[in-house]
C-alpha cells in the first residue's frame, strides 16, 4: 500500500518529517498486529504547543487510516512523562526512536538521542502504530556518528559512554542516565527545570544539519 498520499497529507498539515517503518522486530505480543510505525516529527522543542500539534497530526493519521478500515494506536509525544496512565505502560512496549530508525529518519547517537541527518536531535516525535500494510521505508541500521566524540568529551557528568548504536542491538545502554539526572538536578534553572543539554548543543548534526563526510 503506497504510503506517499498519507505522508504528503501530513506534511501539508505541518509535519516536518514523516516516515513509515516495519517495526515487527520491536513489538511485544500485545501489539504485534500493529507492525507499521508511522514516525511523525516536528522541528520544534517539545513543549505544550508542540505536543498539541503532534497530537493533531496523530489524529489526522488515525482518521485517514480508520476511514480505510485499519486499526491504529497512537503513542503520544510525551507518553514517557505521563504518569498513572495506560499509555505510560504502552510506551514501555514501544518508543518513538524505534519508529524513527525503522523508517530511515535517523539513528540513535552516542548521546542517546535520535539524530536526523538534516535536523540533528532538534525534533519532537510522535508515533502511530497501524495494521495498514503501508510500504515501509529503508531503515537506518548503524550509527552515523563515526569517530565524533564531542558529546562524550563535553558531557559534564561523564554519562555519555561513547558506544555506537546499531539496529541489531537497539537496547544498548549508551548513556548512564543516573549520572545525567544527578547532574541536571544539581543544575536546575530558576524555574526548577533541569539544566544541561551540552550533548545536544555540541552535536554537529544539531548545530549545522548534515555533517561533512570528512569528519566521519
Ligand atoms: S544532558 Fe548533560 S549530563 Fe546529561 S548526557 Fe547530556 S551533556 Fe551529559
Ligand atoms: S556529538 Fe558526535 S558522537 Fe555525539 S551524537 Fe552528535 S555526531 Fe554522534
Amino acid at each position: 500500500m503506497n504510503a506517499d498520499p498519507l505522508k504528503q497529507y501530513l506534511k501539508s498539515e505541518g509535519a516536518t518529517l514523516v516516515g513509515v517503518g516495519d517495526v515487527t522486530e520491536a513489538l511485544s505480543k500485545e501489539i504485534i498486529h500493529l507492525n507499521r510505525g508511522i514516525a511523525i516529527a516536528l522541528n520544534r522543542n517539545l513543549n505544550r504547543e508542540t505536543i498539541r500539534l503532534l497530537a493533531r497530526l496523530q489524529g489526522l493519521s488515525v482518521a485517514w487510516l480508520s476511514a480505510r478500515g485499519y486499526r491504529n494506536l497512537s503513542i503520544p509525544p510525551d507518553s514517557d512523562r505521563q504518569k498513572d496512565k495506560l499509555i505510560t505502560r504502552l510506551y514501555k512496549l514501544f518508543c518513538h526512536k524505534t519508529a524513527a530508525t525503522c523508517s530511515g529518519l535517523g539513528w540513535v547517537g552516542k548521546n542517546g538521542l535520535l539524530i536526523n541527518r538534516q535536523y540533528g536531535s532538534r525534533l519532537s516525535w510522535a508515533t502511530v502504530l497501524t495494521n495498514a500494510p503501508l510500504d515501509a521505508d529503508e531503515p537506518v541500521r548503524e550509527s552515523e556518528c563515526g569517530d565524533c566524540v564531542l558529546c562524550v568529551m563535553h558531557c559534564p557528568s561523564g554519562a555519555v559512554k561513547g558506544d555506537h548504536w546499531s539496529i541489531s542491538n537497539p537496547r544498548r545502554k549508551l548513556v548512564a542516565y543516573d549520572k545525567c539526572a544527578a547532574l541536571k538536578s544539581r543544575r536546575q534553572t530558576l524555574d526548577g527545570k533541569p539544566n544541561c543539554g551540552f550533548c545536544v548543543t555540541v552535536c554537529p548534526y544539531s548545530r549545522n544539519g548534515k555533517r561533512e563526510k570528512a569528519g566521519k
